[in-house]
């Protein structure tokens, strides 16, 4: 690419026209083909900017007036919600929300040359107080104890009270127990300099079952009046099942600590998935949207086309929920996990589904599993792969092919890897057969989540 010269300076004010929208959710203009990223604007509108930072590639600058809007712009977001970044497409109407994951896929597939053909987005009503787990961090202001948000790549804390995309009642619960840590003045943590008690409340809320989780994360081994404490969160809310009291001394960023302790009531809560029954720790990894999830699930098990002859093999497959939804339709399911927890979670809910005959867990690599299964013998008819954001590893995609499965169901995250990842399947020859799916796991956020069918050339 040519060296461009940055043909704006900094500080300078111009008006541009937004042409499009990142990935970061900032609108973007350009000056002579030069980028100029810009917060809060959307795609048609045109504005007042002015310039606050430039690189040799690209620059920032923000908004000084409206001259046109967007008709997608919902107005008056709120605005704490996109400092914060919990909503940071919050001002982006639900439908245009829709329609810009299912283009951020298509734009990153065309510039791949890769010529396939993107769903609309599979999305949800309504598209708030959707999540089913909270960890709001806690803070002194004013000499009050406040939970809230970090805006976004800062250390601002901003009290906050509606989490918007939080389920209703976990909001609820959260100020009921702010509340009764004030009356017990129990000191919030103070990041700089690290001192002071509570430092997180994480609630979980079982979406089926209505149990609630509240966990009370501390810096300091001792809690005073923690029974006091926990015999009030369940006298104001009747529905919490589970008080524990976690424990983390380090300066992390890490929210949870090693040691937690039973409070009140049970160690876990339950909850359902389709229809099988889960129990969820303080540190279980849980899908956040069960809505949503439900459908995602659905969708890529009805893209694997399942009979009940079938062996399959779930890498990625974190305590099991994808697992042991397939097993029901299934011969026989094995499913890879790194985290060892996850794993001893994924055999419990097995047990507990009555799935443990046709289930195999295993602790480790999914790619070294891949090619241990490979030198098995063991024949999938169907490989699904739910892998973290940075994707599948080349030598996993060779092992999978290898085994030449019928069909490789792909959940992904990230849009970026999931399309570098079908163009090495394409050189193992499998290749896409139905349209990609995205399924809005997190609206009013940017995170894209989508289901991908490949099958082998025949
Ligand atoms: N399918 C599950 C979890 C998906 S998240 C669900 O829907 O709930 C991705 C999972 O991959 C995480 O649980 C993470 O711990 C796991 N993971 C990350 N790297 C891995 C690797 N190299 N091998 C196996 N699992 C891995």
């Amino acid at each position: 690419m040519a060296k461009i010269n940055a043909p704006v300076r900094n500080k300078e004010e111009l008006e541009v026209e937004i042409i499009d929208l990142s990935y970061q959710a900032m609108g973007v203009a350009k000056v002579d083909n030069y980028p100029l990223f810009i917060a809060d604007t959307l795609p048609g509108e045109k504005v007042m900017v002015k310039v606050t930072k430039t690189t040799k590639n690209f620059g920032y600058a923000r908004v000084l007036a409206y001259l046109k809007k967007s008709p997608d712009r919902v107005e008056n977001p709120k605005q704490k919600y996109m400092q914060t970044g919990i909503a940071p497409l919050g001002h982006l109407k639900y439908e245009a929300q829709l329609q810009f994951k299912q283009k951020l896929i298509q734009d990153l597939l065309k510039k791949a040359h890769l010529d396939l053909s993107v769903d609309q987005t599979l999305g949800m009503e309504p598209p708030y107080g959707y999540r089913n787990k909270a960890q709001v961090p806690v803070r002194q202001v004013r000499g009050q104890l406040e939970i809230g948000f970090f805006k976004q790549n800062s250390h601002d804390f901003l009290p906050l009270e509606n989490f918007m995309i939080q389920d209703k009642r976990i909001d609820e619960v959260l100020l009921a127990v702010r509340d009764i840590l004030r009356f017990y003045r129990t000191p919030a943590y103070n990041e700089e300099h690290h001192n002071g008690v509570i430092r997180h409340i994480l609630v979980r809320r079982g979406y089926y079952s209505k149990e609630v989780m509240v966990v009370l994360v501390t810096r300091t081994k001792d809690l005073r009046q923690a029974k006091e404490i926990a015999q009030k969160i369940q006298e104001q809310c009747p529905d919490v099942v589970s008080v524990l009291h976690n424990i983390n001394d380090k300066k992390t960023n890490v929210i949870l600590g090693q040691e937690t302790r039973l409070l009140a009531g049970k160690e876990t809560i339950t909850d359902t998935l389709n229809g099988l029954s889960f129990e969820i720790g303080a540190q279980s990894f849980y899908q956040v949207n069960p809505v949503q999830t439900e459908k995602l699930y659905n969708e890529a098990i009805k893209r694997a086309g399942l009979t009940g002859n079938e062996t399959v093999i779930d890498a990625y497959c974190g305590i099991g929920t994808i697992s042991l939804n397939m097993a029901k339709h299934a011969k026989k399911v094995y499913g890879v996990e790194i985290v060892p927890q996850a794993i001893k979670d994924a055999k419990e809910n097995a047990k507990r589904n009555y799935l443990a005959h046709n289930t195999e867990f295993e602790v480790g690599d999914a790619e070294s599993w891949m090619a241990k299964w490979q030198a098995q013998g063991i024949k999938p008819d169907v490989i699904m792969v739910d892998p973290p954001r940075k994707g599948l590893t080349e030598s996993l995609i060779e092992s999978a092919t290898q085994m030449a499965p019928r069909k490789i169901v792909y959940i992904s995250c990230n849009p970026a890897t999931l399309v570098r990842d079908l163009q090495q399947f394409k050189d193992c020859g499998y290749e896409v057969t139905q349209p990609i799916l995205p399924v809005d796991q997190f609206p009013q956020t940017t995170h894209v989540e989508s289901v991908t069918v490949l099958e082998r050339k025949k």
